[in-house]
């Protein structure tokens, strides 16, 4: 007890300290490796190893002393008992004490001793790792239950579980401003969505597309307003929502695994819905690929993706958003410029997906939203104009530069 209590709270503090060493290193690690290609070029290496090599040096140096406070009871112990041992026997041959009559008693000691020292030393060498362990513990325990949290979220059936949507998707006067900004990004958001249309967003860069899409989704929660589904506000049952949605994002994140592994992301595949993977490849126009591909699906794509060209990767995010079979879809077209083969595709894929579910397109450029049913026009955080495409054309300045120079390009 005298120990525990002596050496907590400076195990506390090395694990903590061992711990930053460990984030520190991984983001060395994660930076470094991400950016190879800058490192390589600019000569960069020594930079990052340096770095590399200041964390582990820090992980090295506190880990260290935690083992050895994890390994000094053991040595203390050892040396308190033979020293009492030894200085019983002592102080009982000064006394005159006949030796053969204690040495029974040392014997029932020394093996009680030998039994309970291997529990005692191991209850002590955890309560020293648990200290020092605190400070991680503590932290993947709050991810855990987090994660725990998220699963019963997402492990669900789409189908069954969908709010009801026959009329009317209604967002209704949203507001939203981002944490220590001082104007909002979305101001008074107003628009109905009819199921099966299609509508698209456009504005300027920094208009507040990306943030209105985010808030469709529930990722940024909005200040006032509302968002309704047939007259039902969605986030009284978030779940529910998400079970509906589709989100095809800007940048494709891919996992170093098959192509159906990357479409049905997180499902078991012992539970992959064969039919739902094959209707989700047609529909992104992805059996071309596959079928040329010796693995078909299962086909492993590298990390990140680097076997895929920009296409293939967007072509793959949305088969991944239509293998859930979702009643809405909301994509938020990539920034960058596409190739036109790319670009054509993904049109193509988007075209076919609109027949049969409502479609939100936040477009940064405006080739994809040109058949839409309406589009709507933001400019900083407020709808200053919608209408169908040629519409717009006739109404709005920017909007008619925009298409004009697209035609020409
Ligand atoms: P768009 O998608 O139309 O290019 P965004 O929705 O990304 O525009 O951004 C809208 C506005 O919100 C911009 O002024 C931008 O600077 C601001 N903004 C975006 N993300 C953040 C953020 N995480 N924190 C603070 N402000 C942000």
């Amino acid at each position: 007890l005298i120990y525990t209590q002596l050496t907590k709270k400076h195990l506390v503090r090395l694990g903590k300290k061992g711990q930053e060493a460990t984030v520190g290193f991984y983001q060395v690690i994660h930076e470094g490796l991400s950016g190879v290609k800058e490192v390589k070029v600019l000569e960069a290496e020594s930079f990052f190893m340096r770095l590399f090599k200041s964390f582990t040096d820090k992980y090295k140096k506190n880990m260290t002393h935690v083992a050895v406070w994890q390994i000094a009871p053991k040595i203390m112990i050892e040396t308190l008992i033979v020293t009492m041992v030894t200085g019983y026997i002592f102080f009982a041959y000064l006394s005159d004490r006949d030796i053969a009559e204690i040495l029974p008693l040392l014997g029932v000691f020394g093996v009680a001793f030998m039994r309970l020292y291997p529990s005692f030393n191991a209850i002590l060498s955890s309560i020293s790792s648990i200290s020092a362990q605190k400070f991680s513990l503590d932290i993947l325990y709050d991810e855990l239950k987090e994660a725990d949290h998220k699963t019963t979220q997402t492990v669900r059936d789409t189908q069954e579980t969908a709010l009801a949507y026959q009329h009317s998707l209604e967002l209704k006067g949203l507001h939203y401003r981002y944490p220590g900004s001082e104007l909002p990004a979305l101001k008074d958001i107003n628009l109905t969505i009819s199921p099966g249309e299609s509508i698209g967003i456009v504005g300027k860069s920094g208009s507040g597309k990306t943030t209105l899409a985010d808030v469709i989704l529930g990722l940024l929660h909005y200040e006032s307003g509302e968002i309704l589904l047939d007259g039902i506000n969605v986030f009284r049952e978030i779940s529910k929502w998400h079970g509906m949605l589709g989100y095809i994002p800007q940048n494709i994140f891919l996992l170093n695994d098959t192509i159906q592994q990357n479409i049905t992301f997180g499902v078991h595949e012992e539970d992959i819905d064969h039919e739902a993977l094959n209707n989700a490849i047609i529909s992104a126009q992805l059996q071309e690929l596959i079928e040329e591909l010796p693995k078909g699906v299962l086909t492993v794509v590298g990390e990140r993706g680097v076997r895929l060209s920009g296409g293939q990767r967007q072509r793959i995010g949305i088969a991944r958003a239509l293998y859930r079979n979702p009643k809405i879809l909301v994509l938020d077209e990539a920034t960058s410029a596409l190739d036109n083969e790319t670009e054509a595709a993904i049109s193509k894929a988007i075209e076919t997906i609109s027949h049969n579910k409502t479609l939100i397109i936040i477009a940064h450029r405006l080739s994809t939203v040109k058949n839409c049913d309406r589009l709507y026009l933001i400019d900083n955080g407020k709808i200053i104009s919608h209408g169908s495409y040629q519409e717009l054309i006739n109404k709005n300045e920017w909007f008619k530069k925009v298409n004009d120079l697209a035609a020409t390009q």
